[in-house]
């Protein structure tokens, strides 16, 4: 009943509207390339027979109203902005075919109890603000709208300003959804990663989404001449961050969860100069798990090493947190009923860890939650080369329309 077509016909469409040739996609939250997307999602969500609404900071709610509107509604979406040289799929596939789900369920005769919402989400991707998941964020209540009027980009533009500038006005208070508001939600994706391809599975349902944290550490040790400063008398801040590394390695490697991941992303060391012992090192470790209590006891390895290192190596240490958001779990009601679906619909499916964060991490919060994966080539996003088989995507949409018809029901 989905019309595979017509959604790669779209999904065509909406990747020819980037900051850069095809096929790279670039479209930063509210650069003209996303205000172009924007309005191109709005008209496909008219053309799908849909009302549109749209938030103080650019979420839309595309609305199919049930036979009982007063219901919660059942929602799924997912986001259209991308990162610099981005592909086609990451996020768009979720809400284009968000649109064509609810199309086929109209076709095919259904009329919902509930009514059914597609939203897309503002700002999924950190690029401009340094913070992923803007929109759902302050759906969930997770980011606050002081903490979001003090965000400034690269040029020094506050959200207030390119939001207004953007056409959307009102209080940032207004964003955030009131408890109950959604019946359930489901996000189809991409997987962004290699198993569904490798085991040849068409569908992943995701059954936790991993917790993702980051931590800046500015170690101040002492410089000096290459040659002069003999090695007993150093205090190296490039030898405390080289150890500090490890111990994420070691910290994240004997969490006692095979989930937990550490990652020094960012080491930078100064003077950098081949003949000058570095006074100064700066590292960003990005610490994910989806369980709080290994998360946890990996972090205070690390902290607790660090202590140690610095004490050593009479380094000063500054460690602050950048952002800590706690891992989610999908609903087992909602995953039961795409796992039937998928039965149903003859498709093998199997459970899933998103290892990557999404809107489903913030909306998980507030509804009972569940992510359809479906397969990409070599587990690759995040790049042009980014590629999902057209069968593929028809598959995830008609599981995802199958199900929205289920919990609308
Ligand atoms: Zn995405």
């Amino acid at each position: 009943m989905v019309d595979g077509a017509e959604l790669q016909r779209r999904l065509g469409q909406l990747a020819l509207i980037s900051e850069v040739p095809a096929p790279v996609v670039t479209r930063v939250l509210f650069s003209e390339a996303d205000l172009r997307g924007r309005a191109y999602v709005r008209r496909a969500a008219a053309d799908a027979g849909l009302t549109v609404r749209e938030d103080a900071v650019g979420n839309l709610f595309a609305r199919w109203e049930g036979a009982e509107p007063s219901l919660p509604a059942v929602g799924t979406g997912s986001h259209t902005d991308a990162i610099p040289n981005a592909g086609l799929y990451d996020g768009v596939v979720g809400v284009l075919g968000g649109f064509e789900a609810l199309a086929a369920l109209r076709r095919s005769g259904f009329r919902p109890r509930r009514s059914l919402e597609v939203v897309m989400f503002t700002a999924e991707e950190p690029t401009r603000f340094g913070l992923g998941c803007l929109g759902s964020r302050l759906m969930a209540g997770s980011l606050t709208p002081e903490k979001a009027r003090a965000m400034r980009d690269r040029e020094g533009r506050s959200l207030d300003e390119l939001r207004a500038a953007a056409g959307f006005r009102g209080a940032l208070e207004s964003v955030r959804l009131p408890s109950g508001c959604f019946h359930a939600f489901v996000e189809l994706h991409i997987e962004q990663g290699p198993i569904l391809e490798k085991e040849g599975i068409p569908i992943g349902i995701v059954e936790h989404i991993a917790g993702p944290s980051s931590y800046r550490v500015t170690l101040h040790g002492d410089g000096g001449h290459a040659g002069a400063v003999l090695m007993p008398v150093r205090h190296d801040a490039s030898l405390a961050a080289a150890e500090i590394a490890l111990a994420v390695e070691r910290a994240a490697t004997t969490s006692g969860s095979a989930d937990t991941v550490g990652t020094t992303g960012v080491f930078r060391i100064e003077p950098g100069a081949v003949n000058s012992v570095p006074y100064r090192a700066c590292l960003e470790i990005d610490l994910r798990d989806t369980r709080m209590d290994t998360r946890g006891k990996a972090y205070d390895g690390i902290r607790n090493a660090a202590d140690e290192i610095c004490a050593r190596r009479g380094i000063r240490m500054e460690f602050d947190e950048i952002n800590a958001d706690p891992p989610a779990s999908g609903d087992p009601g909602t995953i039961a009923i795409a796992e039937d679906v998928c039965a149903s619909l003859g498709l093998a499916s199997k459970r899933l860890v998103s290892r990557a964060y999404h809107d489903s991490l913030f909306m998980a919060r507030i509804c009972p939650t569940t992510m359809i994966f479906i397969p990409c080539r070599n587990g690759w996003s995040h790049r042009p080369e980014e590629y999902a088989t057209p069968a593929h995507i028809a598959a995830g949409t008609a599981v995802l329309a199958h199900t929205l018809a289920r919990l609308a029901s």
